[in-house]
């Protein structure tokens, strides 16, 4: 059993202890007492150094706590060894958790929201309310309730109690024997085993971002002290990056992007109709300039490399609208062919397709009026295309 050392003192960043355990690697390492935090009750673990090497992931293993290390440990089993926790990496988490513990009391106790789960990442922070809806108006006033016991600088105690005798505590716990119980005065009481500020005024600023529903709960995004103000200011500085491409000030970028919004849905819409009459026109146009046939049909015949033969659905439909034409289009990338006629052209495009890409190892088909399919290469879609000339032809 390693004796953890941060239990009683968060602060405590240099420890000496001894060797209690080594694995073959001389990675792992076991010691008889840790300052070291391991990845545990949803708080990452600590980093820093064991005999000057770099301790990469802090683990537990039953009631010992293994320290990973970036090299191998050149001591033996009973030598003594000095460790080091990073200082920073340290006061962050302790930031997050203890602002985690303050901000579920209050989203408890003034909004009847228990906390049901929570995550503490090296990024965001989270935690999962029993909750239908948060308004933004509530999420504003948990935020400023939290940061108003930030500034009362309430004390935040750890004491040991007996699991059978405990009173007040949030959460019963699922423990039995002796509890640790972090304690903010006068707002929350809470079996725990992270590290934890001695005020809560050390948290700092408490800054809740964004809420989501998850399974039957809501999700609540927040971030505590350096890392708030961190993200607070790269929000600021997207916001700032947007009205500079807009050209305004901060303030008026959600009228703004609403408004190119409105003009982008109408301008679509615009768009749309000049490509209707645009297609219509080369319909009628290419429908004009195609001379019948000695049957009086207009075989009108496209070959794009450019499009994609689905792309020209629109315009096959407008120039057979024109009445007695046919018309057939192939793409080589990729390898297709479209095959249109109108009522009065006596062809049956689904069969008449469907028989011609067959023949050169294609698939396809569709109504009377409308086909298409595709070939396995651009050779095949020109001999499919011959194939139906010499059939409009010999009709
Ligand atoms: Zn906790």
């Amino acid at each position: 059993m390693t004796d953890r050392l941060y239990y009683t003192d968060a602060t405590l960043l240099r420890f000496d202890a001894h060797v209690r355990a080594l694995d073959d690697t001389r990675l792992q390492v076991v010691l008889d007492r840790s300052a070291f935090y391991p990845t545990s009750g949803g708080q990452p673990h600590d980093t820093g150094t064991l005999a000057d090497i770099p301790v990469v992931n802090v683990t537990e293993s039953g009631d010992d706590v293994v320290h990973h290390l970036a090299a191998p440990l050149p001591l033996a089993v009973g030598d003594a060894v000095s460790g080091l926790v990073h200082e920073a990496r340290r006061r962050d988490h302790m930031q997050q958790h203890s602002g985690q513990h303050l901000l579920s009391a209050v989203l408890e106790d003034v909004f009847g929201w228990p906390t049901v789960s929570v995550h503490l990442g090296t990024d965001g922070c989270s935690l999962d309310v029993e909750a239908d809806h948060i308004s933004t108006e509530s999420l504003r006033e948990a935020e400023r309730i939290a940061n108003v016991h930030v500034l009362e600088n309430r004390p935040v105690t750890i004491g040991f109690e007996d699991a059978a005798t405990v009173r007040g505590l949030r959460k019963p716990s699922e423990r039995d024997g002796l509890l640790r119980i972090v304690t903010i005065e006068g707002l929350d009481i809470n079996a725990c085993g992270g590290t934890h500020v001695a005020r809560t005024g050390e948290i700092g600023a408490i800054l809740l971002r964004r809420t989501e529903r998850t399974r039957g709960t809501m999700r609540v995004e927040f971030r505590c002290g350096l890392r708030a103000v961190a993200r607070a200011r790269h929000d600021m500085e997207l916001l700032l990056e947007t009205a500079g491409h807009l050209s305004a000030g901060a303030e008026d970028v959600p009228s703004l992007v609403q408004a190119l919004a409105d003009d982008r849905r109408a301008l679509e819409k615009v768009n749309a109709q000049l490509t209707e009459q645009l297609v219509a026109h080369e319909a009628r146009a290419l429908h004009a300039s195609t001379q019948p046939d000695a049957r009086g049909r207009r075989v009108i015949v496209a070959a794009r490399t450019d499009v994609p033969v689905k792309t020209l659905q629109g315009l096959a439909q407008q120039v057979v609208a024109c009445g007695g034409a046919v018309y057939l289009a192939t793409s080589t990338e990729p390898p297709a062919v479209l095959l249109a006629a109108s009522e009065d052209a006596g062809l049956d495009c689904g069969t008449t397709l469907r028989t011609a890409l067959q023949a050169v190892g294609g698939r396809g088909g569709g109504t009377p009026r409308l086909a298409q399919g595709s070939a396995p290469t651009a050779d095949a879609v020109l001999a499919c295309r011959d194939r139906l000339l010499a059939t409009l032809i010999g009709d």
